[in-house]
């Protein structure tokens, strides 16, 4: 047996694991990690100018390929700046494995410099977080760390890795097995269970297939189809489930939740069975709980024992992989007379269909539609409020789609940095990210990343000057009392404005000149005539981003809408 560095092995390890790029940031105690991965070409290290953005790229990249993300970062501010994204991707489920270089562990508990217990901070945040304290279970770790991230309900994982223990000599061995006493994912369905359920589903009247994310972490979308098409069963989505059966397939009805459609919401409201599979029913979709689909039959597959009766309790709970249940179902079910069923579905989504003619000329549909139009098999990241509600309300989900998008923990400066990974993993797909003014100035320094790895995103700022989803529900529940989400405010404006007009001051920075700064081609969009010129002089660009600045009308809001507390079935139409 040979004697190797830890390093090395943890070189070595990333290779047997497929592991081809990784998102590193170097730093004091991560110096030699780096050092092992130097001069050699099976791992391409991306350098991002912020860990938080590295962490979000990595995540980018894992939802789009399917792959684990990896995230190397040094100790202290290195690793705490990787929190957010850890715990976007913990609520998400998105499989990254961070490895944080620390302290020798002769120092650790002495508040040495750059000394953070990133592995306590972390714990709640994360599938699974650990410290090697021992150079001969590195290779173990490794190899558990990369397989609690990738099965069951997929997360991140924290592995910390002290300086003498990258630095001193052992095994060269990595193992090829995992065996975790305490880890057993489920992998088959009990079919007993699985078929109570279907039995409840032939019988009912008004059913509701509502899916959530775990179909697409699954790769079922396939089986999910042919499921729906097999019974005729309507289905509706959670956001993070958007793309489960393509958009435009009859059977879709759209969103559910507080800003879901009107359809969506009535069905779930007057259904009178709901199957679910692989959603976690959180407090956005559910409205008031003891109003939600409260005359129903709910049945529920999810991966995760503890995602189910969490929030809303069920009658059938079955713990399994969404594609594995999927399947068997398969055999079981028939068609069903849904015939009047769907009708009514049909009648609400013709009466309250969502739009935003109200707004005219260039708004946020026309935008979406546009890349719809133009990118129909795009890669679209999404920045968090309402560029991000309107996008999973427009955005068209069929083929190559995808939708990347901060669900659970609604992170701003997401959109950016996810479509740097996502074009990563990618290369040959359009990739588009669609921020806010606000939410792409937390991490807009990632234009240098694209420059320098050359890559053709295209950057749609929906730029409304706000912190336009915190105005809207000023506007809409405290009396149009702006506080703090102006983002054109001066210390030299009056302090109780409510209508921000033409004397306004400047809106800082001037994006199109930012751009411009940093190699990208800069476009600014005010007019609707103007926008398929911009999508396709950004499609042209092979090598450097492009940022579209759209200027919108300020006071766009995002509509329907279920006010908090409310049920479902309470959505103001128009706000
Ligand atoms: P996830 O949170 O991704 O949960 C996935 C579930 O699938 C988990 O229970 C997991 O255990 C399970 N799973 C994982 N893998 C598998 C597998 N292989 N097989 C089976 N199960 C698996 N969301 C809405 O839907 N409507 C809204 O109106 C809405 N409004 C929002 C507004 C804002 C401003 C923001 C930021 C977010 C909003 N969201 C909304 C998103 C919301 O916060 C949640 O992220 C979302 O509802 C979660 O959807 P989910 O439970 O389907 O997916």
């Amino acid at each position: 047996m040979n004697q190797i560095k830890g390093t090395d092995l943890l070189v070595k390890a990333l290779k047997e694991e497929g592991v081809d790029l990784l998102f590193g940031y170097p730093g004091g105690q991560a110096i030699d990690l780096f050092n092992s991965l130097y001069g050699q070409n099976d791992i391409e290290v991306v350098l991002p100018r912020h860990e938080q953005a590295l962490v979000h790229a990595a995540d980018g990249y894992a939802r789009s390929t399917g792959k684990v993300g990896v995230c190397m970062v040094t100790s202290g501010p290195g690793a705490t700046n990787l929190v957010t994204g850890i715990a976007t991707a913990n609520y998400d489920s998105v499989p990254l494995v961070c490895i944080t270089g620390q302290v020798p562990t002769n120092l650790i508990g002495n508040d040495a410099f750059q000394e953070v217990d990133i592995v306590g901070i972390t714990r709640s945040i994360c599938k699974h977080s650990v410290t090697v304290r021992d150079r001969e279970d590195l290779g173990r770790i490794i190899k558990e760390a990369f397989y609690i991230a990738r099965t069951g309900k997929p997360g991140p994982v924290v592995v910390d890795i002290p300086k003498d223990i990258q630095q001193a000599y052992g095994s060269d061995e990595y193992p090829s097995q995992v065996n975790i006493r305490s880890y057993k994912p489920s992998t088959g369905v009990h079919e007993g269970q699985l078929k109570k359920a279907v039995k409840i589903l032939n019988a009912s009247k008004r059913p509701v297939f509502l899916l959530g994310g775990g179909v697409k972490i699954a790769h079922a979308q396939e089986a999910m189809t042919k499921l729906a098409q097999q019974t005729q069963v309507p289905v509706i989505t959670t956001i993070m489930g958007k793309g489960a059966i393509p958009t435009d397939h009859p059977l879709y009805v759209g969103n559910i939740g507080i800003h879901g459609n009107y359809a969506s919401n009535t069905a779930i409201s007057q259904c009178d069975v709901l199957f679910s599979i692989g959603t976690r029913f959180n407090d956005r979709i559910t409205g008031k709980i003891s109003e939600f689909a409260k005359n129903a039959s709910i049945i529920h597959i999810d991966i995760d024992t503890a995602s189910i009766s969490r929030n809303i309790v069920v009658d059938i709970p079955i713990v399994a992989d969404a594609n594995v249940a999927i399947t068997k179902m398969l055999e079981y079910t028939k068609p069903l007379d849904t015939k009047d069923w769907l009708a009514s579905i049909q009648t609400w989504k013709d009466s309250y269909p969502i739009q935003m003619n109200r707004y005219p000329g260039l708004n946020p549909e026309k935008i979406i539609c546009q890349i719809n139009d133009m990118f129909p098999d795009a890669i679209v990241s999404t920045d968090v409020g309402q560029n991000q509600l309107w996008a999973t309300q427009f955005l068209s989900l069929t083929g190559k789609k995808q939708l990347l998008t901060s669900g659970g923990l609604g992170t701003m400066g997401y959109g950016l940095p996810a479509a740097i990974g996502a074009k990563l993993g990618n290369p040959s797909q359009p990739v588009i990210a669609i921020s806010g003014d606000g939410g792409f100035q937390m991490n807009l320094q990632e234009l240098a990343t694209a420059i320098c790895m050359e890559l053709p995103v295209i950057i749609c700022i929906l730029n409304n000057s706000w912190l336009g989803n915190v105005r809207q529900w000023q506007e809409m529940f405290f009396d149009k009392r702006y506080s703090a989400t102006c983002l054109r405010y001066r210390r030299g404006c009056i302090h109780d404005c409510k209508n921000p007009d033409k004397c306004c001051p400047p809106y800082t920075p001037d994006f199109v000149k930012l751009a411009e700064s940093y190699g990208a081609l800069g476009i600014r969009v005010e007019r609707e005539e103007d926008l398929k010129a911009a999508f396709a002089a950004a499609g042209k660009e092979t090598k450097r981003p492009t940022v579209i600045e759209f200027l919108i009308d300020p006071e766009a809001n995002v509509s329907p809408m279920v006010p908090t507390g409310k049920p479902l079935s309470e959505m103001v139409m128009d706000c």
